[in-house]
């Protein structure tokens, strides 16, 4: 059974490389008819953010991952927090401490601080120098009992065993000789990442592990403690490393890279999962435009590549239009995209929509069809240039007279046009019974043109008027057209 995890800890909100490794480890479960389970990783207690494990969990329900087992989901393998599951870690620990394979410490903050400071004056990267590994059986309970405060260390083996990554192939690394035996029990007797993480991919029955490649080091740590406590492994698949496009790190300060945020600029989540996946590798077919059905069937994660994975946000708007347009042709979608649009509309341009024509589905659904393709978020709609869409203009007979003497003529020769049916088909086909129309007026198209833009949208600028009329529709045309006149 194909059981994965993704284990954020809830010490910031879920942004861009997160998303990343949830979609892979989603893809890769589903495609085997597996679970995802949502682990949130919350020993380190200083650096807790309040609502983010929340948080977390409503961006994976947004962006239409969301995890088959969680705290809020429930599932057998629970709970799945881990400051929960505090006696499972520390029987582990005992376990460790029993056979030999980890130790007490007793070394003072001031020791290590000391070591600290040497290495580096030395220009060595500090590494702990595994004293207490060597303290007698005595001296061990001496202090325990007078309640010296200590840690559990795990012992390392020297010499790297190499394993294999899904990803990276065949990989070893000396974590030994670089680091000294990780603490994996804290003095408050919270775990630490290492211990943890160990404990419940074994307890949760995890099959494989999906995560960043900065936890690829870890893994030589992991499997040493895995054999430790005789346990089978999970296999390992490592993905590279998410960055800009020029290379440079994906920024959390930069506070653009955060779900919440893409979804409050109207970003679709579909856009986000297609944008991640067109940045990492995995996939057979990189068009744009495809949705998680399609993501599930044409991942394939032997094509996965160790080569970091750019990610270009400036083709944002390109994909949100593709899947925009892709909604507005599902008619399901199209009437959720309706009826947002309608409560927009109602709270940005509200008091000034004094027709609720504007609001009704048909004349939204048409203004969807013909924009679609074109723009790359329904806010876009709700912009200065296209407010003439929404609110009608209050133009009087004299000001379209002051754009032109036969403006009334005009006017009424367009409706009679209009009225007369068939010219909507398309802007060219507009275009060219207006100028037809002009002519047998005996007047000019560009009077024609300047007297139309001006009754149906109040403005001297904007789209082309041959647009302006064709998403109005035939009926809202006249209504300006009439209004004006009267
Ligand atoms: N809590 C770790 C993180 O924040 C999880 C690493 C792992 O997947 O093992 O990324």
């Amino acid at each position: 059974e194909v059981r994965v995890r993704f284990a954020p800890s809830p010490t910031g909100f879920l942004h861009l490389g997160g998303l990343r490794t949830a979609l892979y480890n989603y893809l890769f479960a589903k495609q085997r008819g597996g679970a995802l389970i949502l682990r949130l990783e919350d020993t380190d207690r200083m650096r807790l953010i309040p609502g983010a494990a929340d948080a977390i969990e409503d961006m994976l329900e947004w962006a239409g991952i969301p995890p088959d087992e969680s705290s809020r989901r429930g599932g057998h393998y629970g709970p799945y927090v881990q400051s929960e599951r505090l006696q499972l870690y520390s029987q582990a620990a005992s376990s460790l401490l029993h056979t030999g394979h980890a130790y007490y410490c007793f070394c003072t903050n001031q020791r290590l601080e000391l070591l600290k400071r040497e290495a580096q004056r030395s220009g060595h990267v500090p590494r702990y120098d595994n004293r207490c590994r060597h303290l007698q059986p005595e001296q061990i309970q001496e202090k325990l009992a007078l309640g010296v405060p200590h840690v559990v260390r795990f012992r390392l083996d020297a010499g790297a065993e190499p394993f294999q990554d899904l990803v990276f192939g065949w990989t070893r690394h000396e974590v030994a000789a670089v680091e000294g035996d990780p603490v994996i029990l804290k003095a408050d007797g919270f775990p630490t990442y290492h211990l943890a993480s160990v404990v419940d991919d074994h307890h949760m029955r995890i099959s494989h592990v999906l995560r960043g490649s900065e936890w690829l080091i870890s893994t030589a740590k992991h499997l040493q403690l895995f054999a430790a406590l005789r346990w089978s492994p999970p296999a390992y698949a490592h993905l590279p490393l998410l960055l800009n496009r020029d290379g440079s790190k994906l920024s959390k300060r930069q506070g653009d890279i955060f779900i919440q945020h893409f979804r409050e600029q109207g970003v679709l989540p579909e856009t986000l999962l297609d944008l991640v996946t067109h940045a990492g590798s995995g996939f057979n077919n990189n068009r744009i435009g495809r949705h998680l059905d399609e993501l599930i069937q044409e991942f394939n994660i032997s094509k996965i590549t160790t080569h970091s994975a750019l990610l270009d946000l400036d083709k944002l708007d390109e994909f949100n239009r593709v899947h925009l347009q892709r909604r507005i042709e599902d008619q399901q979608m199209c009437a959720e995209l309706r009826d947002e649009l309608r409560q927009r509309l109602l709270h940005t341009h509200g008091s000034d929509i004094s027709d609720r024509a504007v609001l009704e589905p048909h004349y939204i659904q048409r203004v969807l069809q013909l924009r679609k393709g074109h723009i790359c978020s329904l806010r876009e709609l709700l912009d200065h240039s296209y407010s003439y869409l929404w609110i009608r203009p209050r133009v009087s007979l004299q000001q379209l007279k002051d754009v032109s003497a036969e403006a009334a003529v005009i006017a009424v020769a367009v409706i009679q046009l209009v009225g007369a049916g068939g010219s909507f088909s398309s802007t060219e086909q507009l275009n060219r019974e207006l100028k037809l129309m002009a002519s047998r007026l005996n007047t000019k198209y560009s009077s024609v043109m300047r007297v139309l833009r001006l009754a149906l949208s109040a403005q001297q600028k904007g789209p082309s008027v041959a647009e302006m009329m064709l998403s109005l529709g035939e009926q809202e045309v006249c209504v300006r057209l009439q209004k004006a006149l009267d």
